[in-house]
């Protein structure tokens, strides 16, 4: 007895022992994978700056091999760090309300990019039985289904994918929570049968071929697999040598709320949407020189001011001292981190002077509901690190100078688009004044309808619709001449495809008034003074 149980023991140490250290090294490479995504971040940053100077096609051509190796090694960098937290026990699942047939769709739209080129269709069907709101995380739902929907367009050369999302058959792991099952079925190459169940292993793939032609880690699958049994489910594949595969993840949910929609959450003021490049002042609050210098290095090329922060303290030390246009907040930083100081500054801690300016998270983490807690906090929004100059500029374009609002009087060239030019709307109607006529009568019609329409449609989150009335919007009031207000809902629709619910509302609200303005502009104007008047918006 005294034996078995002194073996028992020794079993039991050893097998801790094992795991501490199989923990060790995790904890390692999760250190590690940070250590090295932080240069990196670097590089495709300094990459991305210098693709934007003038440069010979040979130079472009090189930058542009580095700055997409240095992305595909990100990818991977991210992957064994995914692996490493999952085997280090370190990954926690996010827990928030979310609409998940407006994830999935959104999810869907992203990735059609990847199939156009190759000519293969991808469709989505969600069928009408699934919850409308779940409780999980969504970040990591989308990562799997990214994950097995760019393998399927990865390895189909002909013919498509569908993703079916539906309640699934296989009974509930816990009380009170849904099983959904995403199936993901392509055209493409299909798996060998016996290779079937390890490519879910850890650096495998199908054949060494496979690496060869189509590049990858064979990280993917483990990670969705494990990821799948955090969720309490599992993914299984079924597929056969040259007819397709069809990759089903069955994923439990706790039934969710309608989450607190970013317009209503108690965020401040957002900034109005403007198309002139005004010069801005902008307080860079982030710790990381690196970061530091490709963000003011950017920026100044745009002809922005900045102001740098290296901590919170010493951010929240700048905004009550100087008014800034933009803020651009880490959110790892030592002492005060970026969304405490964020919180502060809302709460007038910072003093009045910045109290409502626009915030945006720079974060790299950018999955697991960071999004909400950036807003939650009272960001307006973030940007994911490493930072797309994209993004950047499209943000930017919307930021308005606080201190050219505040002048008294409007600057001596104002750049702003006119509410309604209607010499130049002449002109290119070939000087037909009848015509003119016409197309203005039409606009004072039409407009108000369409403004219902796109509410109603946004209230159903009918994106594509609401997307359609913008856009033919945008076609009456640019007949018009009514500039501003064209330039506006341009916007309006790429937020309204992007299901962008939030930017939707901000330029929704500033279109609006723009088209008040320009309706009363033409009203005013001394030929329509016998004219009918036009319906209010
Ligand atoms: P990676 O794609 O990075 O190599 P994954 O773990 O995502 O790694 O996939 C592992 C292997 O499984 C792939 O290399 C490929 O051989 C096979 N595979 C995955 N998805 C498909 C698919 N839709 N069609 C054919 N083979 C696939």
């Amino acid at each position: 007895m005294t034996v078995l149980a002194a073996y028992e023991n020794d079993l039991r140490a050893a097998k801790d022992a094992a795991e501490t250290a199989s923990r060790a090294k995790s904890d390692f490479l999760a250190k590690m994978s940070h250590e090295i995504r932080t240069p990196l971040n670097a590089i495709i940053g300094m990459t991305e700056l210098t693709l934007a100077t003038p440069l010979t096609p040979e130079q472009r051509d090189a930058l542009d091999t580095a700055r997409e190796a240095s992305k595909v090694l990100l990818a991977v960098i991210n992957d064994i760090l995914d692996i490493s937290r999952i085997e280090a026990r370190k990954l926690e699942l996010a827990v928030e309300d979310f609409d998940l047939r407006r994830t999935v769709t959104a999810m869907v739209r992203t990735l059609r990019p990847q199939a156009a080129p190759k000519g293969l269709s991808l469709h989505l069907r969600l069928a009408p039985a699934i919850p409308r709101y779940v409780r999980g995380d969504q970040g990591r739902l989308r990562q799997i289904l990214m994950n097995l929907i760019g393998n399927a367009i990865k390895f189909t050369r002909k013919g498509g994918i569908n993703l079916t999302v539906r309640p699934s058959h296989t009974p509930p792991t816990a009380p009170d929570t849904v099983s959904l099952d995403f199936r993901v079925a392509d055209t493409g190459i299909g798996i060998p049968r016996d290779k079937l169940e390890h490519i879910f292993e850890l650096f495998t793939q199908a054949d060494a071929l496979v690496g060869e032609h189509y590049g990858g880690t064979g990280l993917g699958l483990a990670i969705c697999r494990e990821l799948a049994r955090l969720m309490r489910g599992n993914i299984h594949v079924a597929s056969e040598t040259g007819h397709g595969s069809v990759f089903t993840a069955t994923l439990a949910f706790t039934p969710g709320q309608a989450p607190v929609a970013a317009a209503d959450a108690p965020t401040p003021a957002p900034p109005f949407p403007k198309e002139t490049g005004m010069p801005l002042r902008i307080l860079v609050a982030e710790d990381n020189p690196v970061n530091v210098k490709v963000a003011t290095t950017y920026l100044g090329r745009r002809g922005h001011e900045t102001v740098v922060a290296g901590s919170g303290r010493e951010a929240l030390a700048a905004l009550a001292r100087e008014t800034f246009d933009l803020v651009f907040m880490d959110v790892e930083m030592p002492d005060i981190d970026g969304l405490e100081a964020t919180r502060r500054l809302r709460d007038g801690q910072a003093g009045p002077l910045n109290r409502h300016v626009p915030v945006y998270a720079m974060t790299a983490h950018v999955l697991s509901g960071a999004k909400d807690r950036c807003l939650n906090a009272g960001m307006n929004g973030y940007l994911a690190k490493p930072l797309d100059f994209k993004d950047l500029d499209t943000l930017l374009a919307g930021t308005t100078s606080v201190r050219a609002s505040l002048r008294e009087s409007p600057a001596p060239a104002a750049p702003e688009p006119p509410a309604l030019d209607v010499a130049t709307a002449l002109k290119r109607l070939g000087g037909d004044a009848e015509l003119l006529r016409e197309i203005q009568d039409d606009f004072l019609d039409q407009f108000p309808g369409k403004l219902r329409t796109i509410t109603l449609c946004q209230h159903m989150e009918n994106w594509e619709e609401a997307a359609l009335a913008a856009h033919s919007l945008k076609n009456i009031v640019g007949a018009v001449g009514a500039e501003a207000a064209r330039i506006l809902a341009g916007r309006l629709e790429e937020s309204l495809r992007q299901a962008d619910a939030a930017t939707a509302a901000e330029l929704f609200a500033a279109l609006k008034a723009s088209l008040a303005a320009a309706r009363q502009h033409l009203l005013d104007l001394p030929e329509r003074q016998t004219g009918a008047p036009g319906s209010s918006p």
